[in-house]
């Protein structure tokens, strides 16, 4: 049914070093409902790949639930840039939200003002503008700094990770007016429940291909009680087309996604007019996953034969260990 032996490897280099890595790597899995992506970060154990394979297995077996709109909003990522770098990013992006990278450093405050003002300027009044620490500050600094940036920018949607734990977000959240995005508190979470009842967050990001695919995911959703963002994992248009999936079928969405990410890869598996880039600020919610373009398929082959084996033997084990916890 699912023929994993000719799963296709993939390695796409980064256009900017991102989350420590410089080529992102994956494997293409082809079932009977289309193609799915089997992508987790070369660090990660096989029992937590275990839910990024659920993920492709639901893609490429059964597909997905039905959504209940056909567009999403997409927030562009300014990255810890000069203000100059941040304003070009938010004016040609065609997003009306950006998400800024703040926290960069401990002496960053001065930074993360200037580029936070530059992107209002850039997105003008009624675009909306979030920030993300992830969980760089502790209690006071975040309250201190959130203050600060919520001025500088004219209002925030939100912050995102302010601190580390579900205790400090809560916290934090007791002293600012500023809404308070949880996501590694949501991902790491055994019980994103513990999140909502400890009136930590107001917001939860959640990441389909983490989770173990878009029904796990809407039950998250539905367990975290909150307002949720999808936001990506890194994915080639193949593994966004289930981000893209849960956030058409979330029954409520109001901000935008963090799923304009291919940008940050330096192609793309997927056929220019099928790739999943947002032109005007939306990505559509696909139907069934697109398919690889045989010519991509070969020029982004991963050409590392240790590399290869690597993630043969280790979509092997990752398969063992999901039949071993689903039996
Ligand atoms: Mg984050």
């Amino acid at each position: 049914m699912i023929d994993f032996d000719a799963a296709r490897g993939y390695s796409i280099p980064m256009r900017t070093r991102f989350r420590g890595i410089t080529v992102r790597e994956g494997k293409l899995i082809e079932g009977p409902a289309g193609w799915g992506e089997f992508c987790p970060f070369a660090e990660y154990d096989d029992r937590e790949s275990s839910s990024w394979l659920a993920t492709a297995i639901e893609q490429v077996a059964e597909g997905w639930p039905a959504p209940v709109r056909d567009r999403i909003p997409i927030n562009c990522t300014v990255p810890a840039v000069v203000p100059e770098r941040a304003h070009e990013i938010a004016a040609n992006s065609g997003c009306r939200t950006a998400k800024i990278k703040v926290a960069d450093h401990p002496e960053s405050l001065a930074e993360d003002l200037a580029r936070v003002e530059a992107v209002r300027d850039a997105l003008g009044q009624d675009g909306a503008i979030r920030v993300d620490a992830n969980a760089l500050w502790d209690v006071d600094t975040a309250v201190n700094h959130i203050r600060q940036l919520d001025k500088a920018a004219g209002g925030l949607e939100y912050v995102e990770q302010p601190c580390p734990t579900i205790e400090e977000l809560a916290a934090v959240r007791r002293k600012v007016e500023v809404r308070i995005a949880a996501d590694e508190s949501i991902r790491r979470a055994e019980d994103p429940l513990r999140v909502a009842v400890a009136g930590a967050a107001d917001v939860a990001v959640i990441k389909c291909t983490p989770l173990g695919g878009v029904r796990r995911s809407l039950q998250v959703a539905e367990a975290a009680g909150l307002p949720c963002v999808v936001s990506s994992a890194l994915e080639t248009s193949i593994g966004l087309a289930a981000q893209l999936a849960l956030a058409g079928a979330l029954p409520e969405l109001d901000f935008a996604c963090g799923l304009g990410t291919l940008s940050l890869l330096d192609g793309d598996v997927v056929a220019d007019h099928a790739s999943l880039r947002p032109g005007n600020g939306y990505l559509p919610v696909p139907s069934t996953p697109p398919a690889p373009d045989p010519v991509l398929l070969d020029a982004y082959a991963m050409a590392d034969p240790e590399r290869a084996a690597w993630w043969r033997d280790r979509l092997a084990r990752v398969r063992a260990e999901l039949a071993r916890a689903s039996a």
